[in-house]
């Protein structure tokens, strides 16, 4: 008899993720994956993540794809102007905000994601 051999968590996934009209698409790839609870999604109380109900997951910006539409967002930028978010100008799906060389993809644009089973992370970016 053969040993089964044990399940290994996969150490990444790469998700595909666009707004509601097709015009922006992309892929994700985070490490670990969604469904392993050290990749806490961020639900943030500060003024824009309240409004756009995001829920985010941070990645560097090399781990963003763009196959259409990167160049087609909408670039917002507040405060600081430290951190851009981008939304798509036709049906207003906001995709993600970036800083430096990292990117926080909007957990809510992305495929094959089981939001109820999310680990949670607050953040209270409102203090900040
Ligand atoms: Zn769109």
């Amino acid at each position: 008899m053969a040993d089964t051999p044990a399940a290994t968590p996969a150490a990444s996934k790469t998700y595909k993720g666009s707004c509601h009209c097709g015009l922006v698409a992309f892929t994700a790839t985070l490490s670990p994956p969604l469904d392993d609870p050290a990749q806490a999604a961020i639900s943030c109380n500060c003024s824009i993540c309240v409004r756009n109900a995001y829920l985010l997951a941070v990645c560097p910006s090399s781990s963003v794809e763009f196959s259409s539409g990167e160049d087609k967002m909408t670039e917002y930028k507040f405060g600081s102007g430290k951190f851009p978010h981008y939304f798509c100008p036709t049906c207003g799906t906001s995709l993600m905000c970036a800083t430096g060389d990292m990117k926080a993809v909007n957990v809510r644009a992305l495929e094959d994601v089981d939001l109820k089973s999310l680990t949670l992370k607050e953040m209270d970016g409102k203090s900040v």
